[in-house]
């Protein structure tokens, strides 16, 4: 059975872009795989750029996205859920293939030119971010990683540091495969200026409260076209219609891209009718995020007897590690 493995930033709050790129396809892994599903809030990796870290907020972040996840449907009965930091063998991983991955390579990743030159010194953990992501990955010979675009060339690096470390040491690591979470790349910033992102600050987020989110859309862009109410749209060049096919059940679909061509509604109907969507999809999530937080002790301890779960593996393998590598028992 194939093994999967994500990981997933502790950035907080997570965008409806995270929601359908990644969080649910999660729990759809975790229903098909079970225990073979692995998740990591990957709380080592923040500290690697200094521009997107505050050691203040880093645990609460991390217990966030842990609350947010489960809320969404991730069932840590089903899964292996952790935080990254509780299982070390991740660095020690992260250390044997440091020493086999050439700078060169490391420099040549994408994201970490975009990172290092908004720094003025450039710290050595990011150049070694992808190493690590490769032993988070390796650590339980997972072999499937679903990923978002951005991240396809760090497999890349993953899939070569398992060729190096098996062709130096011995057969041991899979060739793991990324798969692309393509709903992700679709989904536009309520500021129609491209991909939702956090950075770009053009998020709805999953756990924002609704009317916030109907102060964001109620401004949002349209089909430049519907300058007046009679003129006729197109949806499919329209923010909202985009967010109809995500939120939206068939019949409302219909009736919008209907309604939008022939200009039968009004963009202001339009947005109310999304809402209603969005209310219907989020409103669980959010009641679940409330109980969760509520109880920060059950979500610590879904996290501690996910790390015990992570460790029956990882120990094993990265004994296998050592040994391969030729370290004294
Ligand atoms: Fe966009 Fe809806 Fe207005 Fe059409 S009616 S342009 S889909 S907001």
């Amino acid at each position: 059975m194939p093994r999967v493995f994500s990981g997933i930033q502790p950035t907080g709050d997570p965008h409806i872009g995270n929601y359908f790129g990644a969080m649910k396809n999660y729990v759809r892994l975790g229903e098909e795989y079970g225990k073979n599903s692995i998740y990591c809030v990957v709380d080592l990796h923040a500290p690697t750029n200094p521009n997107a870290y505050d050691p203040r907020q880093l645990a609460a972040r991390t217990l966030e996205m842990a609350v947010a996840n489960m809320a969404a449907g991730l069932d840590p009965e089903k899964v292996i859920f952790f935080a990254q930091s509780h299982v070390p063998e991740h660095t020690e991983l992260a250390w044997l293939f440091t020493v086999i991955t050439p700078v060169g390579e490391l420099e040549r990743m994408t994201q970490y030119k975009d990172k290092a030159q908004k720094l003025e010194s450039t710290p050595a953990g990011l150049l070694m971010y992808p190493v690590l992501q490769a032993a988070d990955i390796l650590l339980y010979k997972a072999d499937t990683v679903p990923v978002g675009e951005d991240q396809v060339q760090h497999i890349e690096l993953t899939r070569e540091i398992a060729r190096k470390f098996n062709h130096q040491f011995g057969e041991m690591f899979p060739e793991p495969r990324a798969v692309l979470a393509k709903d992700a790349l679709r989904i536009p910033g309520v500021d129609g200026q491209g991909k939702m992102s956090k950075s770009k600050g053009n998020t709805i987020g999953i756990l924002e409260p609704l009317d916030s989110i109907w102060q964001k859309l109620r401004p949002a862009p349209t089909d430049p076209a519907r300058v007046r109410r009679t003129d006729p749209g197109d949806p499919d060049k329209c923010l909202i219609g985009d967010y109809h096919k995500l939120f939206s059940d068939l019949p409302t679909i219909e009736t919008v891209y209907e309604g939008c061509r022939t200009a039968g509604i009004g963009c202001v109907d339009c947005k109310k009718m999304l809402m209603v969507g969005i209310t219907r999809e989020l409103t669980p999530i959010q009641e679940r995020a409330a109980e969760l937080r509520a109880d920060p002790v059950r979500v610590r301890d879904v996290l501690a007897q996910g790390a015990k779960e992570a460790r029956q593996i990882a120990a094993p393998v990265m004994e296998e590690a050592r040994e391969k590598v030729g370290f004294l028992k």
